[in-house]
């Protein structure tokens, strides 16, 4: 039986993302930018929360943890490269680390760029990675920490998950990257149809935090970096990879 994942909307644009394995009971929240929303969701669902998954250091992500810790005595995972500016661990995590989850468990993986310590959580039997600010809904976090080289290895690294693989990330930054993606890669068939289904979910309200891998794949521009065809069109044919990704990156700081 597959984890259930329910998305929480926090503050102006956070996602938390509550996770609950039906065989066992044990519930997980990736992420605490804020506490009541979380507990709405968990007493409308009837759960209780075992565990508390955090990505990275920075206040929209932690800034509910200590509080929801002293509601719920849910035990703390996070990086161990970043336990000195986290709230107390239970559990300090580096890169491949597996977390035993219920009937499933999680692999972690080491994303530095948008923070040093930032890690995503990947749960294989569901198929589902909570990315946080690493790689987000047709975009990728600013580098506040890291340098160009360390996220586009992070995002290979994301990159080589099964296509299938649903993305959660930490904010529906969507309408502003969508017009970037738009700006930098406007003659990509995928994206445009992409865009177009943009326009209905957002008249719909639904939210846009969460989407499959191979999707981001064929239409974020961040993913593209190592399209010939997008050096090519942006005069960058000698570019490496990383290179590309870092010109786009730049690009997107100031647009
Ligand atoms: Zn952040
Ligand atoms: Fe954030």
């Amino acid at each position: 039986m597959p984890l259930e994942m329910t998305a929480i909307p926090c503050l102006s644009d956070n996602y938390a993302y509550l996770l609950h394995d039906p065989a066992t009971g044990r519930t997980a929240v990736v992420d605490v930018p804020d506490v009541a929303p979380i507990h709405d969701v968990l007493d409308t669902l009837g759960y209780k929360l075992t565990d508390i998954f955090i990505t990275h250091h920075h206040e929209d992500h932690i800034g509910g943890v200590p509080r929801l810790v002293e509601d719920t005595g849910a035990t703390v995972w996070g990086a161990a490269a970043d336990a000195h500016r986290l709230p107390p661990l239970d559990h300090a995590l580096v890169e491949g680390d597996r977390v035993d989850f219920g009937s499933e468990h999680a692999l972690v993986i080491d994303v530095p760029g948008h923070t040093i310590g930032h890690i995503a959580f990947h749960f294989p039997e569901s198929g589902l990675a909570f990315t946080a600010d690493s790689l987000m809904v047709l975009g990728c976090g600013r580098l506040f920490e890291g340098t160009p080289d360390q996220m586009w290895a992070s995002l290979c690294k994301l990159m080589a998950l099964p296509d299938d693989t649903l993305i959660c990330s930490g904010h529906d930054y969507t309408g502003g990257n969508a017009a970037f993606a738009q700006h930098v890669d406007p003659d990509n068939p995928d994206l445009k149809a992409r865009l177009a289904q943009i326009e209905v979910d957002r008249a719909n309200k639904r939210p846009m935090a969460v989407v499959p891998l191979g999707l981001e794949k064929a239409t974020n521009p961040f993913l593209r970096a190592g399209a010939p065809y997008l050096k090519h069109k942006h005069g960058r044919d000698g570019s490496s990879d990383s290179e590309m990704f870092a010109f786009l990156r730049s690009q997107k700081d100031t647009f």
